[in-house]
């Protein structure tokens, strides 16, 4: 339906909404989904030049469902959230083999996709195929938690399902796309997290946390938990020319898929645990201090250890999951994203052929 919150909305966004990102040229389902995917967790400008370099390398889901898992991750490389880009290239896949190369049309056929919920389901009909299908992402929730006064963190089942209510409440049939655009711009340029421009606001006028001075307060933050510490130890074992060692990791687990220094448990001697490992004898070199990598259930401490091969030791050999790169070979695969930083830190200036 047509409300005063969206007319106003629709107003404000022919005159101040984005117009010119790269994805609304030709929103086509498989465009949105793609960028929806990347703009999770992400800035716009952050993802603007790896939807450019996406989109030039797989302009379509038949190149991407045929294109090796190493080469999605490789440009996915430092955008985090790996899951996403397995997840796509798995979602691809899928498409291909049950859906004949093109994304459903239906809600259910594309929450059944890996990766997909429900808001991006909803994107994807409401801005590619202009359907009046409700969406929930973070800066729609921001809005409409605003607006409406709605109280409670918005994981708690009860707040999310209220959120839903009012979003699908607010959709405009026939402008079901310029609207979704609309809310999605004003939560991210005037109803910002932090410092709202409410002076500036179209709806500023019905707006509930506007009125009680509760823009700082809304929406409700997740209730404060300490998370768990885990340690590891990263071998950073480098040959006599210079090459490094890395693995690829399992697909399962923390970065799943991705390339990483071989890693240690922490109560072994690192020394010993890669002569069991591989056969070769290395020298200790240095132990960088510690750094930390947190993900949404843990913190992971992380030992960066340098070591070198000895020169008249067995070689480790190239083996399916582990190989020997070069600095500037490893960075274009997919990295994690500590790995990444330690090759720029460790390895990239130190007379090494980087190529
Ligand atoms: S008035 Fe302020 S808090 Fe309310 S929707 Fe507008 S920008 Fe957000």
């Amino acid at each position: 339906m047509n409300s005063d919150f969206s007319n106003r909305l629709l107003d404000w966004f022919r005159q101040h909404g984005r117009h010119d990102l790269p994805w609304q040229a030709d929103p086509t389902p498989y465009r949105v989904w793609i960028s929806e995917i990347m703009l999770q967790q992400t800035q716009v400008s952050t993802v603007i030049p790896y939807f450019a370099r996406f989109m030039q390398r797989f302009p379509d889901v038949a190149v991407l469902a045929a294109a090796p898992l190493d080469d999605v991750l490789g440009l996915w490389s430092g955008l985090g959230y790996y899951a996403r880009a397995r997840c796509l290239h798995r979602a691809a896949q899928q498409i291909m083999q049950q859906h004949g190369g093109a994304l459903p049309r239906t809600l259910t056929g594309l929450e059944a996709l890996p990766g997909i919920g429900r808001s991006t389901a909803g994107a994807i009909m409401t801005l590619s195929h202009n359907l009046p299908v409700p969406i929930l992402d973070g800066n729609v929730k921001r809005v409409l938690a605003r607006h409406h006064g709605v109280e409670g963190w918005p994981g708690e089942k009860r707040v999310e399902a209220q959120l839903w209510e009012l979003s699908a409440e607010h959709v405009p049939a026939g402008q079901a796309a310029a609207y979704t655009q609309a809310i999605m711009d004003l939560g991210a340029t005037l109803c910002t997290r932090a410092r709202p421009h409410c002076d500036d606001c179209p709806v500023a006028q019905t707006c509930r946390a506007h009125e009680l001075g509760l823009q700082e307060a809304l929406p409700t933050k997740r209730p404060a938990r300490s998370l768990p510490v885990k340690n590891t130890v990263f071998a950073m074992v480098q040959n006599h020319v210079g090459q490094i060692l890395l693995q690829r990791r399992p697909e399962s687990g923390i970065w799943g898929g991705l390339w990483s220094f071989p890693e240690c448990p922490p109560e072994a001697d690192v020394v010993d645990w890669i002569s069991d490992k591989f056969g070769s004898e290395v020298e200790l070199v240095s132990r960088a201090p510690e750094l930390r990598h947190t993900f949404t259930h843990f913190h992971l401490n992380i030992v960066p250890v340098h070591l070198l091969l000895r020169r008249d030791g067995l070689a480790i050999r190239d083996q399916g999951a582990a190989q020997w790169l070069t600095p500037g070979a490893a960075t274009s695969l997919g990295l994690a994203a500590p790995v990444r930083r330690l090759i720029d830190e460790f390895f990239s200036n130190r007379g090494v052929a980087n190529t």
